[in-house]
């Protein structure tokens, strides 16, 4: 594991931003168990590791290491030196980059970043080579297999787990509405300082996203915590809902709030309680 320290100035506020990247260890990836053990072990070593990646316990984290990097399908032409070519100083250039523009509305002292390699066939084929996770409040995760353009898409997934940082309702016992509206910002907010639309955010049309979710409708109002599988079909795929349903649906019903909009206020907007949002006239049309 390579480690080092970002500090940012705005102001009289100071912003520390931490990198922990398993890139260098990337070699461990032929076999899922030794991998998972050798960033255990690194972890052990770090003094100040109060918790295991934002995890509480050692299998929560190598169950989210298991889904993220390795997935049901390992992407089968993997080349493990790839890696090699990326120098912790690159992920540093490209996160500086990134807080720059987004300082202003920062309010945390600290961020934990995460890095790992992934060779899961989805975030490969499916996700252009890079996913994000916050694993807690101001602990992020991102997964990364570089293909070409690579750099853009690490910039995408920090600036969306940075979103849910300044989102305060972000957590498991968010309900539906919470979820999609946190995702639906997270995808703009990230749309507006990188100018690039993912494609989980056009899976469907937005006919079809007020289709699917006026059919929702008490649906809207279950916790993450307790219909684990409702919020993770309607984001993830299933007989009923297409594959990122929920990002889609997310992402016009933010793109509707945001209409005729000159100035966006991304600190209100990403703290604003969702409930306040069901009552703006711009989606009355959703629910009727
Ligand atoms: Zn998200």
């Amino acid at each position: 594991m390579e480690t080092d320290l970002i500090k940012f100035t705005n102001k009289n506020k100071e912003i520390f931003v931490k990198i922990k990247s398993f890139l260098d260890r990337s070699n461990f990836l032929n076999n899922k168990e030794e991998f998972i053990n050798i960033v255990l072990k690194d972890l052990k070593k770090q003094k100040e590791e109060k918790n295991i990646a934002g995890f509480l316990n050692k299998k929560s984290l190598q169950y989210q290491l298991k889904r993220e990097i390795f997935d049901s399908k390992q992407y089968p032409f993997f080349h493990y030196n790839i890696y090699h070519k990326i120098k912790i100083e690159k992920i540093k250039i490209l996160i500086r980059e990134v807080i720059e523009d987004i300082n202003y509305l920062l309010d945390l002292e600290e961020i934990s970043t995460y890095i790992f390699p992934t060779i899961s066939n989805f975030v490969i084929k499916k996700m252009n080579g890079v996913s994000g996770f916050l694993a807690w409040k101001n602990i992020i995760h991102i997964y990364i297999y570089p293909l070409k353009g690579w750099e853009k898409n690490f910039k995408s997934a920090f600036l969306h787990e940075l979103a849910h940082c300044m989102q305060p309702y972000y957590s498991y016992k968010m309900n539906l509405f919470e979820h999609l509206i946190a995702e639906g910002l997270a995808e703009q907010f990230q749309r507006y300082y990188l100018k690039k639309r993912n494609p989980w955010t056009k899976a469907i049309n937005k006919k079809k996203a007020k289709e699917i979710f006026k059919k929702l409708d008490k649906k809207l109002d279950k916790s993450m915590e307790k219909n684990y599988s409702l919020h993770m079909n309607l984001f993830f795929g299933s007989k009923e809902y297409p594959l990122w349903s929920g990002y889609s649906i997310g992402f016009y019903l933010i793109e509707d709030i945001l209409e005729k909009e000159k100035h966006i206020n991304w600190k209100k907007l990403l703290e604003t309680n969702p409930s306040l949002f069901k009552k703006n006239k711009k989606i009355k049309n959703w629910f009727e």
